[in-house]
């Protein structure tokens, strides 16, 4: 009989953990979390999750009151961007400074401590940029109302670049990782990744160090992302995901293990190995992108589309090509141009730059 895995939520996340699942013939089952029927949960199961904030409905509180519900407590956790800086700050990790916004907090304050451009981050379910509000001091920006005791504010980071790390965490404490990702986001949301990329290669321990201590300190199984801005060697975490992650889409083409099948092993107890990289890989995410089929037709795409209704700043694929020659990704990606939307300009020449 085969291994039976439920994940909380059914959305792309949970779909190519399914996918993943198959060839170690691990029965994987996403549960929508607006379901209205319980999943039939067995003892022996095994309980994950594709978000780290859900609704309560009969399916989520079933999933999340299951004894075999991997990483429970670190969730609510992580989700709440109050407790997550304030776990980073305990371990004395690098972060963007950054304060409560509490019922007496003046815009004036937080420019005071942070200077003229303050970001405030709704403290739960944000996500693609959405739940962030800029203060600028030279605009005398107030703090929206409703976001006393919801948010916090941040300081805005000059950042050279953003990159982030994927790894994994079995029960007995081994860690592996991929190498670092870099990555371009567009007003909050992520369009492009890259990775391995030779120039990074000497912040990777860096990286590691940094979510290893994490990963140890929240006896965590399966894979978390930790998002980061680099400035000059320094890597200052952003944010993380106990999850697996848009950022690691790329594993699925560049790897021999990714990122899905790697959470798949840490939950369930296989071994983790260490995934061999077989190549540069470039990611595309297609946001509010109409399905084109003429993507196929470029040599080296791999393209995992959705299915899910096409709406504006909605992520509906992804497209992943992965080559031994940079030039030959340059090649599919030239050929790729034509065949999006002319906003995803920018992205091609980001990553034919960054491959450079
Ligand atoms: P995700 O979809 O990854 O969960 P999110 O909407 O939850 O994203 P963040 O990752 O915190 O929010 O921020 C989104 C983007 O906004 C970052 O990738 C970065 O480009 C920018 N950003 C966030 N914090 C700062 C900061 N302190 N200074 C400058 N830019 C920032
Ligand atoms: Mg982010």
């Amino acid at each position: 009989m085969s291994r039976r895995v439920w994940v909380l939520g059914a959305g792309q996340l949970g779909a190519m953990l399914q996918t993943a699942g198959r060839p170690l013939n691990l029965d994987v089952r996403p549960v929508a979390i607006d379901a209205s029927e319980a999943p039939a949960l067995d003892a022996r199961d095994i309980v994950t999750a594709e978000r780290e904030q859900w609704p309560e409905s009969v399916a989520t509180h079933a999933l999340a009151q299951h004894p075999r519900f991997i990483n429970s407590t670190v969730f609510g956790r992580l989700a709440d961007r109050k407790t997550q800086k304030t776990l980073i700050d305990e371990l004395g990790l690098a972060t963007a400074p950054w304060a409560h916004v509490d019922e007496s907090t003046q815009a004036a304050d937080l420019h005071h401590k942070f200077g003229e451009r303050v970001l405030l981050k709704r403290r739960t379910g944000g996500y693609d940029g959405k739940g962030q509000h800029w203060l600028h001091q030279s605009r005398q920006d107030e703090i929206p109302d409703n976001w006393h005791e919801q948010a916090i504010a941040e300081q805005a980071i000059a950042f050279d670049e953003e990159v982030s790390l994927v790894g994994a965490r079995n029960a007995a404490g081994q860690c592996v990782f991929f190498p670092l990702t870099l990555n371009l986001h567009v007003n909050g949301i992520l369009l492009g990744s890259v990775a391995p990329l030779p120039r990074l290669a000497h912040l990777q321990a860096q990286a590691e160090k940094m979510l290893e201590t994490l990963l140890q300190h929240l006896n965590y199984v399966g894979v978390m992302a930790m998002e980061c801005f680099r400035v000059g060697d320094r890597l200052m975490i952003n944010e993380l995901a106990p999850r697996v992650h848009n950022s690691g889409h790329w594993t699925q083409a560049g790897a021999s293990t990714n990122q899905f099948e790697l959470h798949l092993r840490a939950i369930t107890d296989l071994p983790l190995g260490q995934p061999t990289i077989k190549g540069l890989s470039v990611m595309v995410n297609l946001v509010g992108t109409e399905r084109n089929n003429q993507w196929l037709a470029v040599p080296g795409t791999e393209l995992v589309w959705y299915g899910k209704e096409v709406l504006p700043g909605r992520k509906v694929g992804h497209i992943n090509i992965t080559h031994t020659d940079n030039a030959a990704i340059r090649w599919s990606l030239e050929a790729l141009r034509p065949h999006l939307p002319s906003n995803y300009n920018e992205v091609i020449d980001w990553l034919v730059q960054s491959i450079r």
